[in-house]
């Protein structure tokens, strides 16, 4: 049985373009792993933890809708081995990198672990998740908050 799931992408360093590519293609091909809908890439401004930097590389965004068999602790780190296989390294919390690739939405629901948290808590308040998301699907709600296109107007 699949369920769908809606992942976000983001780069702001190297070719992002493709390295957005190779993270949808790796995703596709992975066992238990539909790729339903792609969003466009979108150049955003990069948001540090004390808000937007418009000196930091600019990001390159995406978002993926999947139909996916796995766990959502599966699926997390499959995405995490993608980020690793095309190069990204870890520095500081919100700090430029490779390939990041968030698990924004599971299925419908909602909960938490030490290293996973679904709805992702802040896809709400970025217009780098929202705007992609309403591009693939318009109807999109998030648990707990409501419809994105809300979550969308109220940001605006
Ligand atoms: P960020 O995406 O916030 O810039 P990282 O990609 O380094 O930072 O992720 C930080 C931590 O967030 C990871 O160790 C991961 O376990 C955790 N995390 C919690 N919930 C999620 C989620 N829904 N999607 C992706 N990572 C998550
Ligand atoms: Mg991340």
């Amino acid at each position: 049985m699949s369920v769908r799931a809606v992942i976000a992408l983001g780069g702001n360093l190297g070719d992002r373009q493709a390295t957005l590519d190779d993270a949808v293609r790796l995703l596709g091909a992975s066992d238990g792993v539909t790729i339903v809908a792609l969003s466009s890439y979108r150049e955003t401004v990069a948001v540090r933890v004390d808000g937007p930097d418009i000196e930091a590389p600019r990001y390159l965004n995406a978002i993926a809708i999947i139909d996916t068999a796995l766990e959502p602790a599966q699926l997390h780190a499959h995405l995490q081995r993608i980020e690793t296989e095309l190069g990204r390294e870890r520095h500081e919390r919100w700090g430029d990198r490779t390939l990041d690739l968030d698990l924004i939405d599971f299925d419908g629901r909602e909960f938490s672990t030490p290293t996973l948290t679904v709805p992702h808590p802040r896809a709400h308040e970025r217009l780098f998740v929202l705007d992609p998301w309403l591009e693939i699907d318009p109807q999109a709600t998030i648990p707990g908050v409501g419809s994105v296109a809300n979550a969308r107007k109220v940001l605006s």
